[in-house]
């Protein structure tokens, strides 16, 4: 549209502030949208990444009602910052997580390719679910639009058609059938060496088996009967918490992840394998830990991301590494694994004064480093 809006991506602290907060299939889809529909009542928009696709309707169309979802807590973050910056009336606008049911009565779904397959079928099951004949615009770069991501949108949807390109980017047009069609998440594999059984929502960070770094990891999970205060940070299906619980029977452990579906599952998976250590659980949606108790914990346990959405970056990992230091009390520890190549020693080392290897392997290194003075 003919709008000008300042859009800024999240955190705010971040290094590499020359990433954009928008991309060429947002400009393609908000394009198409401007000059092919008429003004939408009620709008759908899934996975906007910072709130772009979400400013841009409600300039062009103030009265708009936008219905936001997202897994991701600091992308709804970045969408309420973005509106709030380009002083865009927010009072129409819903925020929901990817767990919850969507509103019946939009008349446009506009959808950004998640990075996870799966998750694209649990949002398309979902709009299964709605009226038909609504239509639904998918916005993705062509890189990230796969002859399974066509086929998945078939399964669930009718008449799917695909752009041409323009600036590495396509929309896939579709309408929604009416005829609800069944969700496969979540999903549930047995935990090795252990009774466990493992849920996992759609979007969840390996969800079909354990990560290759959690296998390693589990090898080096502290144990007694102190009643510590202990965060699993980025705790993804809650697999390294509930590994902990199982050799803590005392600890207190407080779950952390910016995916709802992530915290969903972990809640689910002490619930279900240890239910009587689940009264000494907190499971928290924030990003890393922000907001959190200075000086509050024993231990902060973490197997950190290397990348948000398409963009390979450590910044989730130094912010984690430092508000790790914030949050510990004097004395208390991080315990990280990390890819060898990934040099996390080097950024505790400067961090908090000390680092040491407890493990090692070809690929993996366990390191732990300690808050003093
Ligand atoms: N602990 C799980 C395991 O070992 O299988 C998951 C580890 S996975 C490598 C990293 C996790 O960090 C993901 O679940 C991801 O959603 C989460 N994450 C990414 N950015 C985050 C942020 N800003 N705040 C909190 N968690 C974040």
């Amino acid at each position: 549209g003919e709008h000008h809006l300042t859009l800024h991506r999240f955190p705010l602290e971040q290094k590499n502030r020359s990433l954009q907060a928008w991309d060429s299939a947002d400009e393609y889809l908000l394009d198409y949208t401007f000059e092919h529909h008429c003004p939408p009542q009620h709008a759908l928009v899934l996975n906007d990444a910072f709130g772009a696709i979400t400013a841009a309707l409600i300039a062009q169309y103030p009265t708009i009602r936008v219905t936001c979802v997202s897994d991701s807590f600091v992308s709804h973050q970045a969408c309420q910052y973005n509106l709030a910056v380009n002083t865009l009336n927010t009072e129409h606008v819903t925020s929901q997580n990817s767990l919850t049911s969507l509103p019946q009565d939009v008349d446009l779904i506009l959808m950004k390719v998640p990075k996870n397959a799966g998750f694209m079928q649990h949002q398309l099951a979902q709009i299964s679910q709605l009226a038909a004949d609504i239509p639904v615009i998918i916005a993705g770069k062509v890189k990230e639009i796969h002859s399974s991501t066509l086929k998945s949108v078939t399964h669930f949807l009718s008449e799917p058609k695909t752009s041409l390109a323009v600036k590495k980017s396509r929309l896939i047009f579709a309408i929604s059938t009416g005829k609800p069609v069944k969700d496969k998440f979540p999903t549930s594999w047995a935990l090795e060496k252990t009774n466990f059984t493992i849920y996992n929502h759609a979007n969840v960070f390996s969800r079909d088996s354990l990560d290759i770094g959690a296998r390693f990891f589990a090898n080096y999970l502290p144990q007694g009967k102190k009643p510590l205060k202990v965060i699993d940070l980025g705790c993804g299906n809650g697999v390294i918490g509930l590994l902990t619980l199982a050799k803590m029977p005392n600890a207190k452990l407080t779950f952390v992840d910016e995916s709802a579906m992530a915290v969903a599952s972990a809640e689910h998976n002490v619930l279900h394998n240890l239910p009587e250590q689940i009264s000494n659980c907190t499971f928290i949606q924030n990003d890393c830990l922000t907001d959190f108790t200075l000086g509050s914990a024993d231990l902060v346990l973490c197997n950190p991301p290397f990348h948000q959405a398409q963009a390979i970056t450590d910044h989730i990992a130094w912010q984690m590494f430092v508000q790790a230091k914030q949050t510990l009390k004097q004395g208390g520890e991080l315990r990280i694994i990390g890819n060898r190549h990934l040099e996390y020693q080097e950024k505790l080392n400067r961090l908090f004064g000390n680092c040491k290897i407890i493990g090692n392997n070809k690929k993996f290194t366990v390191l732990s480093a300690t808050k003093r003075g």
